[in-house]
């Protein structure tokens, strides 16, 4: 068993940088991946546009050069592959880190392949494996997805899609484009504010002009084989369906995060306790990055204003050694 001087959990755009600042602070690192590199972006929708302009989704100094402002998925995997590259990390994928436990000053990981020791573990998982469920009949059912990924499969077919953020948006939109029955279910009384600034005109258009149905303040009830029921403020409404895309949203990994020893508030947002000075969490060592110390607070953090906690932990590391 090698002793490294810091092992990070998860290889997204901040597990990433953290490896490179760990390099740059001459630590010793190792990065545990359980799927592909950057594999909350490799699972994101296929033609997905990130609402970051490419600068600021840069990390260990590299310029993420693209021709026009905002990435797509495809260049942004292209970029975290070459930064990986350029810096010769050591990332380990396909490896699932199942435990971590300290014992007197050391950590103990134990993963899908192996064992590992270090002095500091970094949590950079993320929030995209575990959705927000509806919680209703029918969702068990293969036509239910919580992930969107490629519109043409959707040609021909009746689609409902919940959710008024970006991720339902952006299916909404592209579905439609491919010939498919589109209605969209919204909780509240309008498209969300923080839908791309140059996608919700396309949206608000569509719904205008009757290509896309809309039902507000309306929640779904139940899923069947063949249709859909909805409660709206007009009473309760059932449509025809094939396939329902319920983008609701995604929440860090809590039962993982407990059961490592990051305390948690039984109250929503339920942040992880961590100080956000340093990004160390109640066990002295154990540091969160990225978008995971948001709890439920899913749009409070993205890669440009968490990329930082790369420094400031390994800035910590430096001054509890003096
Ligand atoms: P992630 O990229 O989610 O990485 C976490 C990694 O940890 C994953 O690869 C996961 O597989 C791995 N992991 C989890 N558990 C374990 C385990 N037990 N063992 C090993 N590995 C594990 N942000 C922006 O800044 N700009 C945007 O334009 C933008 N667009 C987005 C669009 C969509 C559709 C979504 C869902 C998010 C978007 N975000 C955007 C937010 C974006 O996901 C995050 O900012 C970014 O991916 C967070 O990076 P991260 O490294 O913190 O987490």
């Amino acid at each position: 068993d090698n002793l490294f001087d810091v092992l990070i959990i998860g290889a997204g755009p901040i597990g990433i940088a953290c490896g490179i600042e760990a390099q740059r602070a001459g630590r010793s690192h190792v990065i545990i991946e359980k799927g592909c590199l950057v594999n909350s972006i490799y699972r994101y929708p296929t033609n997905m546009t990130f609402f970051s302009s490419s600068e600021r989704l840069e990390i260990g100094d590299t310029p993420f050069v693209t021709t026009l402002p905002k990435p797509k998925r495809a260049e942004a995997l292209e970029y975290y592959r070459r930064v990986n590259d350029k810096f010769k990390l050591n990332t380990r994928l396909f490896e699932e880190v199942i435990a971590v436990e300290k014992l007197k000053d050391v950590f103990h990981v134990q993963t899908s392949k192996g064992h590992y020791t270090a002095k500091a573990v970094i949590v950079a998982t993320g929030f995209y494996d575990i959705p927000m469920l509806l919680n209703i009949p029918g969702e068990e059912l293969p036509k239910v997805s919580h992930y969107y990924n490629d519109p043409h499969y959707y040609a021909q077919q009746h689609v409902l899609v919940v959710g008024a953020s970006n991720s339902s948006v952006d299916a909404a939109l592209e579905t439609y484009r491919k010939g498919a029955k589109v209605t969209l279910l919204v909780r509240g009384t309008a498209i969300s504010q923080r839908v791309k600034y140059w996608v919700k005109p396309d949206i608000e258009n569509r719904i205008a002009f009757q290509e896309i149905d809309v039902y507000y303040e309306s929640t779904l009830t139940e899923i069947s084989e063949t249709s859909v029921t909805l409660r709206t403020p007009k009473g309760n409404v059932t449509l025809k369906n094939d396939f329902v895309l319920a983008l609701t949203g995604y929440q860090p990994n809590f039962a993982f995060l407990k059961a490592i020893g990051v305390e948690i508030p039984d109250e929503a947002p339920m942040i992880p306790t961590h100080d956000p000075e340093t990004m160390e969490t109640n066990v002295p060592g154990l540091y969160l990055a990225g978008v995971v110390c948001g709890g439920l607070n899913t749009h409070l953090w993205f890669i440009e204003n968490s990329r930082v906690h790369a420094e400031v932990i390994m800035k910590h590391l430096e001054t509890k050694e003096r």
